[in-house]
């Protein structure tokens, strides 16, 4: 049996009841297997894919906290701090009702490679809370994170760990625990990134993921001899991510046609209102059908169904395990040239591979929406130096750390023979940098 084979089996053992986990360690081994298979007597006295498989420390605890009714709730809490062969823990914290330790273990674990990808010195980490920030009051949400911070300050740090937002931790979320964590421990320094611009937060942070995702799909397409302008996009998701790769897509003369919530889904044939999108969703934290609502152009459908437009490039932005097979069947039917992730593992395994079979550029979310944690990562240095830089300063920085991600991918795909993979080159290359790191630094 291969060495991949070997470790797919004992992680499937080991971790039977984590199904997205198990897709994530799946995808990323399977697609590592020329860079294992050239190395594999090595790799495996070291036991280097078990060790990476299994995080370093994980913390699960108890989150108790008062409602405006004045009855207790309890929420659990996690923090996986999966990797640090190449830098402190860093990764976000996501508040929604489906968090679990196989979710939060998935995303940690992509975490590590997306994090080496961006070339910055940055662990994987991830961690969040089955707490759901939606339909309660701001009072109720600060007393979850003070609650939550109280705990989790005690194994994060500037140097350690530093977590930062994801789905249903925003700006506000960022402020409460940030204000907990300097009240607990004393200490003002950059332990959380996302921090607004007055105590710490780096200018197009808040864009970062977003305009990333555009900046790599925008040199794929160059690549390709083609443009962004005249474009039709199909995006789905109304959140931090989607709002801003619509305005970047638009901004490079594309037309962003769709976005989506957890309940339904707009098609607007004259393009997207951003500013009515962020004025419902980050203003109100209304359902899109306050969008539709306001303008004549769009149709408001419940359920999902934004990968049935026809589309030129299709920007997956919500959450995981949202683009299916059928979807991918209906995109390459309809003529889709490039998928690019903005969310993580928003395309399941079979769906990839059809849309890869069926000749489409298919870029996943590790190197495609790294551009958020590359920029979290500028913040850290700004905190480091207690400096700001210019919106350009960091916009250029990030335009820069995509365009290069790309041609890494691009490059390590052709190295190992399988010429416009991004999904097999960007394990690769993700992959080798730490891998390095952790033999240079013994059985640990
Ligand atoms: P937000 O919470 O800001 O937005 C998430 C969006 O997806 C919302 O529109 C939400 O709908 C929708 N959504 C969430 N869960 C589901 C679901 N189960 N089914 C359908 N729609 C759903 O999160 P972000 O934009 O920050 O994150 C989106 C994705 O991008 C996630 O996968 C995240 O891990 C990833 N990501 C985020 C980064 C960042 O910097 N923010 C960085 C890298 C990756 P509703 O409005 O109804 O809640």
């Amino acid at each position: 049996m291969s060495y991949v084979d070997e470790v797919l089996a004992k992680v499937k053992e080991k971790n039977a009841s984590e199904p997205e986990f198990l897709q994530a360690v799946e995808e990323v081994l399977n697609s590592l297997r020329p860079v294992i298979d050239a190395n594999e007597d090595k790799y495996r006295r070291e036991a280097l894919l078990e060790r990476i498989c299994e995080p370093e420390r994980q913390f699960k605890f108890r989150v108790p906290w008062v409602d405006d009714k004045g009855q207790v709730q309890v929420n659990t809490g996690y923090r996986v701090q999966f990797n640090s062969a190449i830098g402190p823990y860093k990764g976000g914290l996501r508040l929604h009702p489906s968090v679990n330790i196989g979710i939060i273990k998935f995303l940690g674990f992509e975490q590590i490679f997306k994090n080496s990808l961006t070339g910055l010195p940055i662990g994987g980490g991830k961690g969040g809370s089955d707490f759901d920030p939606k339909g309660k009051s701001d009072r109720e949400v600060m007393a979850f994170c003070q609650s939550f911070m109280t705990e989790l300050c005690k194994y994060i740090g500037a140097d350690t760990d530093v977590p930062a937002g994801d789905i249903g931790t925003g700006a506000r979320e960022i402020g409460y625990m940030f204000g907990q964590y300097k009240r607990i421990r004393g200490l003002y320094e950059g332990v959380l990134t996302g921090k607004g611009l007055t105590y710490g937060g780096s200018l197009a942070r808040t864009e970062a993921t977003g305009y990333g995702l555009l900046y790599l799909t925008q040199e794929l397409m160059k690549d390709h001899n083609e443009s962004m302008e005249g474009k039709t996009v199909v995006v789905s998701g109304a959140g931090n991510v989607a709002i801003y790769a619509i305005q970047k897509a638009q901004q490079m003369g594309a037309k962003v046609v769709t976005c989506s919530d957890s309940t339904g889904w707009i098609y607007d044939p004259e393009g997207i209102d951003v500013d009515l999108l962020k004025e419902v969703k980050e203003v109100k934290r209304a359902r899109l059908t306050e969008y539709a609502a306001a303008r004549p152009s769009a149709e408001y459908h419940e359920g999902r169904g934004v990968w049935q437009i026809k589309c030129d490039i299709a920007l997956p932005c919500a959450t995981q395990n949202e683009l299916l097979i059928d979807d991918a069947k209906q995109l390459v039917a309809n003529g889709c040239k490039a998928v690019c992730e903005g969310a993580n593992m928003p395309t399941t395994i079979d769906a990839t591979e059809y849309l890869q079979e069926n000749g489409v550029w298919f870029v996943g979310g590790k190197a495609a929406n790294a551009g958020g944690v590359a920029t979290s990562a500028l913040e850290m240095s700004q905190n480091s130096e207690r400096l700001s830089w210019t919106f350009e300063e960091v916009d250029a920085k990030l335009q820069n750390i995509m365009v290069n991600i790309y041609h890494n991918i691009s490059d390590a795909a052709k190295r190992y023979g399988f010429e416009g993979n991004y999904v097999v080159g960007a394990n690769i290359a993700g992959f080798e940098k730490v891998a390095e790191a952790m033999e240079a630094q013994g059985v640990c």
